[in-house]
Order: structure tokens, then sequence, then C-alpha cells
């Protein structure tokens, strides 16, 4: 793979993308198409672009969400299946790259470790750490753009379980799959109720002798075909690119009126779902019992079986859901809290994620460390009292793209506002230090919950809600003015004494 060189005469670029998956991706393009003047380079800690579509190799990964609208706004998704295959998504991001030249921006095996926010010479000193040779690069850059994603690559998340040592088969993180990993005839027990784990089962549950989904407590599943055949009609009559934004359109509508009507009637979403399910599973199935959340649906994210193939490979006897607590792991597998045994010659713990916020980077600010907690979203994409620092967390109610769009494009109007002003730094400073804070991210699931304290928080007001309505993001980044009261927008010395010496003279 190609990969980006650093001026090496300056070290210096104008805006530094943290990492090269969708979001990054996504960020380099707008940048380059609104900016086309700008200096940019993408350092990506791995060796390959496409973030989690590249690190996820488990039996059957694939998106959850439609990619008419996981997908760029700017690029049509061509292929017949609207929930698609991570190797489909793959190829759809490093074609974007491919397209815009942005690979050639990337330089690979570069972790950034650390930036330190001068304001005096309005940049950021960048520590990178890289992977093959170990070196520590420094760069500097004007704007520092974390598209770092949410969570830890080296890492999965595994609670402790008691007795784990005991089992004699063996245990695979799907974040860690291995890539030789054989499992036909064998006896496969899940651990886990998530994405993954819905995700995981109908796909092993083809070669598997049986795959068993242990739950501790039951997720909401809807099944949707895997093609949209409107979608596909559209294409064909309209071409690919008008037939895209009219399908992606629609399922922008419809997603938010989904969530909007689970919001609003919970209850009558909670027995649609319920009912919807029965009808797919054998008859005289305990569907109180798996597909019974304790909480209300879009509380956390709903699960899809495209096709319905979990529920397919229920009713055919290839997989099965117990509802239980783990009391210890045993030689033969697990030891339940009902009493009964499950044995697993194979036992995959899709327990979830690790939460890391911006990519792991200690960041600094004038000398003094930023503590995430005590800072304060700026529409969902910046953090009060750090200057030029952009970051992009997308929706967990929708396709994540969605709002990654709309941030970039308001991160471009924001450049062009301060270019049009001649200002280099802007930050966010908040006006009321008595306002009420909550959680950035107003989620349940288990992953976000875990690492609530490690994040940055958001307010109570706009600028610093984190939206999760596209609408209302179309409004505020889209179409309002980038100029705010708590935006504070100020010329650094370095650039005020650059003005005030008189131009040098060549003869
Ligand atoms: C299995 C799975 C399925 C999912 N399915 C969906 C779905 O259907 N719909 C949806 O909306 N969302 C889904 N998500 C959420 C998904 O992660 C996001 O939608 C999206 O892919 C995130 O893209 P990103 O570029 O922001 O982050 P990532 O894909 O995580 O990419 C971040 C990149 O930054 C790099 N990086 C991180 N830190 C550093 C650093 N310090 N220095 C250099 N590089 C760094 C990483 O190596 C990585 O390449 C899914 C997540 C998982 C795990």
């Amino acid at each position: 793979m190609s990969s980006a060189s650093l001026d090496t005469t300056s070290g210096h670029v104008d805006v530094l993308i943290v990492g090269a998956g969708v979001s990054g991706i996504g960020a380099a393009y707008y940048l380059q198409r609104e900016h086309p003047q700008r200096s940019f380079m993408i350092l990506e800690a791995r060796e390959a672009t496409g973030g989690t579509w590249d690190l996820f190799r488990f039996p059957g990964i694939r998106s959850d969400s439609d990619l008419h609208t996981f997908g760029y706004e700017f690029k049509p998704w061509r292929d017949e299946h609207a929930i698609a295959s991570a190797d489909k998504i793959l190829a759809y991001l490093r074609e974007t790259a491919a397209e815009h030249g942005i690979d050639r921006k990337i330089r690979f095996g570069s972790k950034v470790v650390s930036a330190s926010w001068s304001s005096q010479d309005a940049r950021w000193t960048v520590e990178v750490d890289h992977a093959g040779t170990g070196e520590r690069m420094t760069l500097t850059c004007s704007w520092l753009f974390c598209a770092g994603g949410y969570y830890r690559y080296d890492e999965g998340f595994t609670p402790r379980f008691e007795g784990r040592e005991r089992f004699r088969g063996l245990i695979i993180h799907p974040q860690h799959w291995p890539a030789d990993l054989d499992y036909t005839g064998q006896r496969v027990l899940v651990i886990g109720s998530g994405a993954t784990a819905v995700t995981l089962i109908p796909a092993m549950a083809d070669t598997a002798a049986h795959v068993t989904m242990l739950q501790r407590t039951p997720s909401y599943v809807m099944a949707m075909p895997s093609k949209d055949k409107l979608a596909n009609r559209l294409r064909a009559l309209l071409g690919d690119d008008r037939g895209y934004a009219i399908t992606r359109r629609k399922n922008i509508i419809q997603q938010q009126a989904i969530w909007r009507f689970c919001q609003k009637y919970p209850k009558a979403a909670r027995r649609i779902i319920r009912n919807l399910n029965a009808k797919m599973l054998p008859a005289g199935y305990p569907v109180d019992e798996h597909f019974n959340p304790p909480y209300n649906p879009w509380d956390q994210r709903l699960c899809l079986a495209p096709n319905g193939d979990l529920f397919k490979a229920i009713r055919d006897g290839r997989a099965s859901i117990v509802t239980d607590r783990i009391v210890t792991f045993t030689e033969q597998g697990v030891l339940l809290e009902s009493g009964r045994e499950l044995e697993a010659d194979i036992i995959v713990t899709a327990t979830g994620l690790n939460v890391q916020a911006m990519g792991g980077m200690s960041l600094t600010v004038d000398g003094r460390p930023v503590s995430l907690p005590d800072t304060i979203a700026f529409k969902g994409m910046m953090l009060s009292g750090v200057p030029n620092f952009a970051y992009a967390i997308g929706y967990t109610n929708s396709s994540w793209t969605l709002k990654i769009g709309l941030l970039c494009e308001h991160f471009c109007r924001l450049l062009a506002y301060m270019d049009a002003h001649g200002y280099d730094t802007a930050r966010p400073e908040l006006a009321d230090p008595d306002m009420p804070t909550r959680p950035l991210l107003n989620f349940a699931a288990g992953y976000v919950q875990r690492a609530i304290a490690q994040l940055p928080r958001q307010g109570d007001r706009a600028p610093w809600l984190t939206s999760m309505s596209y609408a209302g993001d179309v409004r505020l980044l889209r179409r309002l003015p980038v100029e705010d009261p708590e935006l504070r927008f100020s010329h650094s010395q370095a650039r005020e004494q650059a003005a005030a010496e008189p131009a040098e003279v060549v003869a």
C-alpha cells in the first residue's frame, strides 16, 4: 500500500487526521474538496485502511446499518445488498481512498501517542510511534482531527470468568479471530447477545455441529431483508447517483421515524418486535425468555438478523439460545446458575469492546494535561478548552457515518470562516461554568457504561449538546453559522509577530 511522505523540511501539515477508517477517509475527502490548498496527512496505527472493517475477521462479519446511509453521501453504494459484508465495505472504502488520492496521504504503522498545543505558536506538536521501527517521530500541525474510532484495537473486552483456565477447549474473542480456525462439526458456545453474537451464530451454524448462544440479558433482534428491492429498482431506473440519493433520504427518514416511535411508544414498539419475533420462531418457543430485554427498544442498538438468519438457524435446530448466568467454566464447558452445564469444544466470548476515547492520545494545552472527563463536547465535535482540535464520533442510534459527513462539512466551514477573518485559533470556552453536565453518550450499552467516566461530558443546552438527531444536526452543522459566542477565535502571537515584521525584500 502506498504511504504518505511528510514534508521533512518543515515537518508540518495544516491538518493532521488520526485514523484511516470510515471517519478518517471521509474527513480527508471533505478537507480536500473544500480546502484543496491545505496540506494534510492521515496517520494510521495499523498497516491497513478500513479500521473496524479490516480488524474484525469473525465469520459472517457485516454491517447492521444499510449501506445507503452508512456509505458516504458523495459516493453511491452500488452493490445490490444493502446490508453488506465487511469485505464489500472495505472495498468501498478503499475505492473511495484511491479515487480521491487519499491513499497517498496515509502514513501507516504510525500511532499518535500524544499531542501538545502551544497557544503562542498556534500549533500542535504531535508524538508518533512507528510500529515497525519502534522509533518516535515528532511533527507539527495547525489542526488535529481525531478519527481514531471509539474502542481499543489491541484488546477486546472479556469479563473475568471463574475457572476459565479449567476449560480444555478453545476460547476465542471475536476481535482476535484466528485465521485458520476450523469449527466444522464442533460444538460452539457463544457468550453474549449483542450484534457480534447475532452475526456470528447463524454464520457458524452452517458448518458447526451446533451453536449455542448463552446470554445473560436478551437483546432486541429484528429481521430485515439484506437487499432493498426499492433501492435496487431506483438505481436501475434513475442511475447510481440519483437512485442512491433518494434511497439514502428515504432510509434516513425511516431510521429517525423508527427511533422516535420507539422513544415515544416503547411499550407498543416492544409488543410489535415481540410479535414479529414470535412469527419467525417455532410454535411454543419461549420468546419472552430469550427475546424480551429489560430495557426499551433503542435504549441500546437493535440487533439485525438479515433475512431472519438467526431465527432460521433456531428453527432448523442448528442454533439455540440459553438465557442464564455463568457460575464457572468447567473442563467441558460452563456451569450455569440454573445448575445446567453446557458442553462445548469452542467458546467464543462475544462480550464486547473496550471503549477508548480520542485514539488513546494524551493531550496537553500550554503545558497543562487535558483530562477528558473535565471537558465538555462542543457541537459534538470539539472539546471545551482545547483549541484547534476536532473529533469524529458518529451516531449510536443510526448510521455512524451520517454524523461524520455533517461534522466534516462543519469543520470545513469553520476553517473557511477562520481564513476569511485571519484567525488561526478556535477554542470552545464554556461561558457558564455551573452548567449541569451529563454523560457524552446517552446509551445503555454495557461497553458505553463501563467507560462513561473516562469520556468527555455534554451540557444541557446548545452548543454543548451532543445530538443524536440527524435533522437537528443538519440544522446545526450544515445550516447555522459556525460563529458562536462560546467559540473564541484569536490570532496567535507568532502570527502577529510575522505580520508586524517587515517583509524581506529579495533583490
Ligand atoms: C463489529 C462491528 C460492527 C459495526 N457495525 C456498524 C454498523 O452496521 N453501523 C454503524 O453505524 N456502526 C457500526 N459499527 C460501529 C463502527 O465502528 C463505526 O460505524 C465505524 O466503522 C467507525 O469508523 P471510524 O473510522 O470512526 O473508527 P474505526 O473504524 O475504529 O477506525 C479508527 C482507525 O483509527 C486508527 N487509530 C486509532 N487510534 C489511533 C492513533 N492513536 N494513532 C493512529 N491511528 C489510530 C485505528 O487503527 C483505526 O484504523 C460497528 C462496529 C463494530 C465493532
